[in-house]
């Protein structure tokens, strides 16, 4: 835990998980959300189970999905994630986070491969080969405003087989699924935090 934050009633702690990838990006993206929402947005690191204490959401950024698993069970943060977004707390993965939340991985996981295990959703790894490791592309995004995002998929999972309770908040042209939600679980294949677009953090703040 920080020893800045000041928190008062009305202050929105939000963690982005910080053992691995691009987290500093997201911590930025949300403040900027927060101030433009006019909320008040405290962002914490989160590297060990205290520093869930109190967490309005949660973050997993992108990174490698088998590091930041593994990563998760060494610092005992798997459980009492699983077990806080299982009560409601909103958890956000990207890229590898959503790998992360997805209850299957469409082949490519390892035996005994660390997982969140939440969403209703088939994760498939790296879904876009090699030439198409990264690209970015404009995407409807109906939930968060009518204007196209503007998205950046890198070494992107898509999701496949989602289950009745999720729904889908974007798809490819071609009909593949690259972000949903279920409930207060929200799973997005693209990297929000890399472009100056903030619409899909307050989306998440709203959560
Ligand atoms: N390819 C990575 C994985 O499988 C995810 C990449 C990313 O998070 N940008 O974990």
């Amino acid at each position: 835990m920080g020893d800045s934050e000041v928190l008062t009633p009305s202050t929105l702690v939000i963690g982005v998980l910080a053992v691995q990838g691009d987290f500093a990006e997201h911590a930025a993206m949300l403040r900027r959300a927060g101030v433009a929402r006019a909320l008040d947005v405290s962002v914490r690191e989160v590297r060990k189970p205290a520093d869930l204490a109190a967490l309005d959401g949660l973050i997993v950024p992108g990174g490698e999905s088998t590091t930041i698993g593994k990563l998760l069970v060494l610092y005992k943060l798997l459980g009492p994630i699983r077990e806080r977004a299982q009560h409601g707390m909103p958890l956000w993965g990207t890229c590898a986070g959503a790998i992360l939340m997805a209850q299957r991985i469409a082949e490519g996981r390892l035996e005994g491969q660390p997982s969140l295990d939440l969403m209703d959703i088939t994760a498939r790894r790296n879904a876009f080969g090699r030439q198409l490791d990264s690209f970015e592309v404009d995407l409807d995004v109906p939930a968060i405003g009518e204007a196209p995002l503007h998205t950046v998929f890198i070494r992107a999972p898509i999701l496949e087989a989602a289950g009745k309770a999720v729904a889908t908040l974007a798809t490819l042209a071609d009909g593949r699924i690259v972000a949903a939600q279920q409930g207060n679980l929200l799973a997005t294949c693209f990297h929000p935090e890399l472009t100056g677009d903030h619409r899909f953090h307050r989306y998440f703040l709203e959560l």
